[in-house]
């Protein structure tokens, strides 16, 4: 195991702080903070941005009480739709993503970033596809896909040929996962991200990451992404 060098001090890097694992109770139901309150508690910490990554599975959509697709998606979009107004209006830049979790054949969760909110409702169902086809399908349209907390109870890690990032800070995880993430992406030669998994009031800002330049759209998140596979990290207890 090759030594885990510290990580950079986030506060003297100034630029773009911002969150990478966020949920609302609009549409996440283990969640508790609505979407208006989200975006004003992130305003208040001091950060530039959130990607709100609401919980996209069989078993969420199924509390919705609506059964066609595009109703399903009015749903699951409705969350991110209230913060980005939100966020015009006290200026914190909200970005659209989501947290995939696949009917097999494992238990695994996935942070996807940079698939346009309109290409969700041409493509039914993705839950369905499982890891491999759903990259096939979405990668050549930009998307991004970092693996949500391999390490947490529950979860199986998946394949690293599969995934373009590890969450290896995940603000809701014990240290001992956490540590086991870095250790993952480090021998897969992966990169490192950081993400609050924000459900409730105290967890606000615990995690995230510093973009070494504003962006203003999920298409300049993802190019900083790949363009900086080892950016600062936000990590608080
Ligand atoms: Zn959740
Ligand atoms: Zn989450």
């Amino acid at each position: 195991m090759s030594s885990l060098e510290p990580n950079p001090d986030p506060a003297s890097l100034a630029p773009f702080r911002i969150d990478t694992h966020v949920h609302t109770s609009e549409v996440s139901t283990c969640a508790r903070v609505p979407a208006r309150d989200v975006v004003k508690l992130y305003k208040l910490a001091g950060y530039d941005g959130i990607v709100i990554t609401d919980h996209y599975n069989s078993w969420s959509f199924e509390t919705y009480g609506v059964k066609t697709w595009p109703r399903i998606m009015d749903r699951y979009l409705s969350g991110y739709r209230e913060a980005r107004e939100e966020g015009e209006r006290v200026g914190l830049v909200v970005l659209p993503g989501m947290e995939i979790t696949f009917d097999g054949p494992y238990y695994a969760d996935f942070l996807v970033y940079g698939l346009d909110p309109e290409y969700l409702y041409h493509f039914p169902a993705l839950h369905k596809l499982g890891l491999r086809r759903f990259r096939e399908l979405v990668v050549p349209l930009g998307a991004f896909v970092s693996h949500a907390h391999p390490f947490r109870a529950g979860c199986t890690p998946a394949d690293p040929s599969l995934i373009d990032a590890v969450e290896v800070y995940n603000g809701g995880n014990d240290p001992a996962e956490n540590r086991r993430a870095l250790e993952f992406a480090r021998r897969h030669g992966l990169p490192e991200l950081s993400g609050s998994d924000f459900h409730h009031r105290s967890a606000v800002g615990r995690g995230g990451v510093v973009l070494p330049d504003r962006v203003g759209d999920m298409t300049g998140f993802v190019r900083a992404l790949r363009a900086n596979p080892q950016l600062p990290r936000i990590e608080e207890a």
